[in-house]
């Protein structure tokens, strides 16, 4: 990857969850380019192994672990493992998120909902939970384990995933818009609980990405955007989408503590505009 910022992160360990998936494995990838030593955790064991591998390949320095960021015992353990392979955390990213089908209803207005489909009243208190513990929970508990290697060395920084959706919620996605908000209003929280221990807090908001999982969603088969598509980049007054290495440069900056020192608390839209259109 080409980054688009130069920061010296030698020596600086960096624990990345959600690293076997398309933004945070580019993240991870970044961080071990600027010399870190990067954890990389997610529960897909084989994607951030090999992403360690190609990392270690080209002569960075990255170990993979698996760790579900819902479960604080297999935390603590991956948080001993972390310590003994790279040292103590100084830096980490809650990358790992989502949304997911049970917390979605088929229609963006109730009254254009068509019989048999999933209305607002058929969306299930699992899915719902699923979501919020996935994207809330799963920001706090990773920052429980590992927040306590920087309470140690009064240093450190955390950066969360916020997204779009917690300015103003996305039709169909109740739960991840209520959830990305929490993890926003979180950041600010915690940045002020953490104030005077030297460890800052941000968030980054990523606008619309076009992934593997979502691109039948965005284009049709002969290319043209879907109607869902077609509002995303009319509500964005750049008219396009954002490319996940789009992310780095927000995140070297704000987790650089010369570059973002007097930089804590805020959620830092990368969205090509999007929040700041109100489509007029
Ligand atoms: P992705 O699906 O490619 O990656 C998410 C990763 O999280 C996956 O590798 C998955 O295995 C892992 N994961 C899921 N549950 C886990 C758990 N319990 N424990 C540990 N790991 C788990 O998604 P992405 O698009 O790279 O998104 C990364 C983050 O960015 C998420 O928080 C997402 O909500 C957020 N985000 C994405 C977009 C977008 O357009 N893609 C926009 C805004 C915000």
């Amino acid at each position: 990857m080409n980054l688009p910022l130069s920061i010296d992160y030698t020596g600086k360990v960096v624990v990345v969850t959600g690293a076997g998936g398309l933004i945070c494995g580019a993240m991870a990838r970044a961080f071990a380019q600027c010399g870190a030593k990067v954890a990389a955790l997610d529960l897909n064991e084989d994607a951030v192994k090999a992403l360690a591998n190609e990392l270690k390949a080209e002569g960075y320095i990255c170990e993979g672990y698996k760790a579900n960021v819902l479960d604080p015992e297999a935390l603590e353990a991956v948080r001993a493992a972390v310590n003994a392979d790279l040292g103590p955390c100084d830096i980490l990213v809650n990358g790992a998120g989502g949304n997911n089908p049970r917390a979605t209803t088929d229609n963006e207005y109730h009254h254009e909902a068509k019989e048999g489909g999933k209305s607002f009243f058929d969306l299930v208190p699992d899915g719902v939970d699923f979501v919020f513990k996935l994207n809330f929970q799963g920001t706090i508990l990773p920052t429980q384990a590992f927040a306590k290697d920087m309470v140690e060395t009064k240093s450190g920084c955390i950066l969360n995933i916020s997204s779009m959706n917690s300015y103003t919620p996305l039709t169909k996605i109740p739960a991840y818009s209520a959830a990305k908000a929490a993890i926003s209003n979180f950041t600010q929280w915690l940045a002020t609980h953490f104030a005077g221990t030297g460890i800052r807090c941000n968030a980054i908001a990523p606008g619309f990405l076009v992934s593997a999982q979502n691109k039948a969603l965005l284009y049709n088969e002969d290319g043209t955007p879907t109607a869902r598509s077609a509002k995303i980049l009319n509500g964005t007054p750049t008219h396009r989408f954002v490319d996940a290495d789009e992310l780095i440069g927000a995140t070297l900056f704000l987790c650089d503590d010369r570059s973002a020192s007097a930089i804590t608390g805020v959620v830092l839209p990368v969205d090509a505009g999007f929040a700041a259109y109100s489509g007029v």
